[in-house]
Formats: C-alpha cells, sequence, structure tokens
C-alpha cells in the first residue's frame, strides 16, 4: 500500500461512527458483539488497507459481522469513506496496529481471520513482523474460537512458502492449500477480490492461497 500523508486522516477518523475509536478498544474486549445491531460470527481482516474486501464480504454476508482492522490512518480514511457513502450494518473499522490485537479481543472471540496481500518484510530479521509469522500465529491462537480458521492470499510465492514453513512449528494444519486461486474452481467460489488481489492477477500473477485451523 503506497502511503501517502492524507491532511485531516486522522480526524475523519476520530469523528467516524463507523471506526471504533482507540480510547474504547480495549474496553470492548470480550463484549465486540456490541458495537453491531445483531449477535452473529465475527470475522475480521487484519491489514485490510482501504476495505475493497471487508465491504464486499459484509454485502454479501449480511449473516456475519465483520471488523477491518489497519494500521495506516490515510488508507483507513477510504474504508470509512465508502461506508459513509453506503453504510452497512456489519462492518465496523478499528485503527491499530496488529500487534495489539490480544489486548483488544478476549480469547475465542473471534471466528475467522481473513490475512490479505500482507506486507512481506523481506529482510530475516524482520520476520516476525509477517502477519502469517509464527509470532502472530501464536496471537491468532488466542483470540480464534476452537472451530475457528485463518484464511490468507497474496501473489508473494516467497511469503507463501514461508507461511507454510510456519504452520507446523505453530501447531496449525492446511485445510486448503492453492498456488492458484483463480484457477481453482472448488476454492474460488465466492472469492471476493481484494484491492490488491485485482491489481497483480491483472498483471498475470497466480493468487496463492491457505485456510489453517488448529
Ligand atoms: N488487504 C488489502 C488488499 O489485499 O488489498 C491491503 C494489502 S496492503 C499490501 C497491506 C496492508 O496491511 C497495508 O494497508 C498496511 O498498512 C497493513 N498492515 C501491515 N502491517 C499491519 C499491522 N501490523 N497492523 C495493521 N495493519 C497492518
Amino acid at each position: 500500500m503506497r502511503l501517502k500523508n492524507v491532511p485531516g486522516a486522522r480526524e475523519a477518523i476520530a469523528e467516524s461512527t463507523f471506526c471504533i475509536q482507540e480510547d474504547r478498544q480495549q474496553e470492548l474486549k470480550g463484549h465486540w458483539q456490541s458495537v453491531f445491531p445483531e449477535k452473529q460470527p465475527l470475522h475480521i481482516e487484519i491489514g485490510m488497507g482501504k476495505g475493497q474486501f471487508l465491504y464486499g464480504m459484509a454485502l454479501a454476508h449480511p449473516d456475519i459481522n465483520y471488523l477491518g482492522i489497519e494500521k495506516y490512518s490515510s488508507v483507513l480514511l477510504r474504508a470509512i469513506q465508502k461506508m459513509e457513502a453506503a453504510p452497512l450494518p456489519n462492518l465496523r473499522f478499528l485503527r491499530m496496529d496488529a500487534e495489539e490485537i490480544c489486548n483488544v479481543f478476549a480469547p475465542g472471540e473471534i471466528d475467522r481471520i481473513y490475512l490479505n496481500f500482507s506486507d512481506p518484510w523481506p529482510k530475516d530479521r524482520h520476520a516476525k513482523r509477517r502477519l502469517p509469522s509464527r509470532q502472530f500465529l501464536a496471537r491468532y491462537d488466542q483470540i480464534l474460537a476452537k472451530a475457528g480458521v485463518i484464511e490468507f492470499k497474496t501473489d508473494n510465492q516467497g511469503l507463501f512458502d514461508f507461511a507454510l514453513e510456519e504452520l507446523e512449528p505453530a501447531g496449525w494444519t492446511p485445510l486448503l492449500v492453492t498456488r492458484d486461486l483463480h484457477s481453482d474452481p472448488e476454492a474460488s467460489e465466492g472469492n471476493i477480490m481484494t484491492e490488491y488481489e485485482e491489481k497483480f492477477s491483472a498483471m498475470g500473477n497466480p493468487i496463492y492461497k491457505y485456510i489453517i485451523k488448529r
């Protein structure tokens, strides 16, 4: 995600009713259903960027509540603007660093986690910052319900290979692995494209995907 400093982004986020403000995030630990009109399964996307995927998911699945997590105000602002134009009751956003998720969600509170086109952090010394790393898998293990799964998509072969290698040491098992999502009719059924997925698949890159459980 190219990051430009968008003037006024922080202020717009602070005023948005679609964004759960930072001072409330820890209070809501264990009570996230209270931010939605309906109590229903809770799915999150970590590193949602401008929110194209999660908005499409919330529209397609009104019986699921979605929370989008994004670190940078400048991109989160775009997701908020989309919601202002056409609000959805089952979608809300948090501006936060994913490293904080265990302070914000109670054990087992989340039913599914989506990681889409996560930043690759190519240097070895930064491996623990990669969202599919074993360090992050240990955090997801805490907040995800027993039957919960993680879905990860990327066009980055190196990151995908790394993510697969992290599974066994972290105690996770693959339910689905594909190295060409768009050519796999079963795996791509109901697939909603992320902004990056549209961009990279249009360039001819195959899309890698896994679904994992403990
Ligand atoms: N998921 C979107 C997509 O597929 O189009 C955006 C992909 S973009 C390459 C990765 C996004 O993850 C960026 O917006 C970045 O700011 C966000 N991100 C990276 N590390 C993060 C972290 N630790 N916590 C929250 N967001 C993070």
